[in-house]
């Protein structure tokens, strides 16, 4: 794990990490260097974790400071060692559906769907926010399992119709409770990846749960839902990362 400043939302997600590592056996370093550092340095701890027989998975925590380029970051990372699915070569062995690793948020949101037997064919399913890491990538997942799909962003025209539509609703926007129950239709599947804090400062998501639990058939709650299986996918990359390093088969 490769932590750069003192942002502390992610010193809470790289301890997170750390502490999944621990539970599951896995052995774990950080490298938490100062906001000043330079781009050099970082590119050349990264290329040292790739030479690093003892270490299968690496991870940068996002966002960089702004004097970095997470891009040529990611791009330097192994992608065999890229365990958050970030690298472009990754990304597009998901688009070709001939992957190694999934995106770990997104793949965490299929793992709830797959276990509380929620089918995917043929529903219409909503993805709000096109990032790289969570939008995209969960509409083509849905994609992969035959939703019909729609990515909406914030140049989208008549947001709360377009998500009145959705069987599946994915909320990926990170604005606190952006989410109200007249953009949801009766009876739909809610899944709200936002990790945000309200007026008080609390954790909250972009759904607003209160006025929307009462709507849906199921509906993810934060914190609890979304984040611990995007670490849990985290977990289960990082081990195939290791058996794809190590010759391993099942
Ligand atoms: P991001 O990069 O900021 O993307 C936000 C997306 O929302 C963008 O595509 C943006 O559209 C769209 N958007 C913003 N305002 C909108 C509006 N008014 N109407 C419709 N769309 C709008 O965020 P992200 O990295 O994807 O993260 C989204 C949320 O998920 C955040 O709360 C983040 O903390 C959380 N998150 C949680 C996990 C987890 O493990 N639970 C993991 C990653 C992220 P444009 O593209 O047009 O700007």
């Amino acid at each position: 794990m490769v932590i750069v400043g003192d942002d502390p939302a992610s010193r809470v997600y790289v301890n997170n990490k750390k502490k999944a590592c621990e539970a599951v056996g896995f052995y774990s370093e950080e490298y938490a260097l100062p906001a000043s550092a330079t781009q050099e340095e970082l590119l050349d701890l990264v290329n040292t974790l790739n030479s690093k027989a003892d270490i299968n998975g690496i991870l940068v925590q996002l966002p960089l400071p702004k004097h970095l380029d997470d891009k040529a970051v990611i791009a330097a990372i192994n992608p065999q060692k890229d365990v958050d699915a970030f690298h472009a070569v990754n990304v597009g062995k998901i688009m070709l559906c001939e992957y190694d690793f999934l995106p770990c948020t997104p793949a965490g949101v299929m793992e709830m769907l797959h276990s509380y037997d929620i089918p995917v064919e043929g529903k219409e399913c909503v993805v709000i926010g096109r990032s790289n890491i969570v939008g995209k990538p969960m509409g083509m997942l849905l994609l992969h399992e035959n939703g019909t799909v729609t990515i909406c962003h914030s140049r989208t025209k008549n947001l709360a119709e377009v998500c009145r539509r959705a069987d599946i609703l994915v909320a990926a926007v990170g604005i606190p409770k952006f989410v109200k129950a007249d953009m949801v239709k009766d009876g739909a599947v809610v899944i709200d990846v936002g990790m945000d804090r309200d007026e008080n400062g609390k954790l909250c998501g972009d759904v607003d749960f209160e006025s929307v639990k009462d709507k849906c058939s199921f509906i993810t709650p934060v914190p609890g839902g979304v984040g611990p299986m995007t670490i849990a996918t985290l977990m289960k990359n990082t081990l195939k990362a290791c058996k794809l390093q190590n010759n391993i088969n099942d």
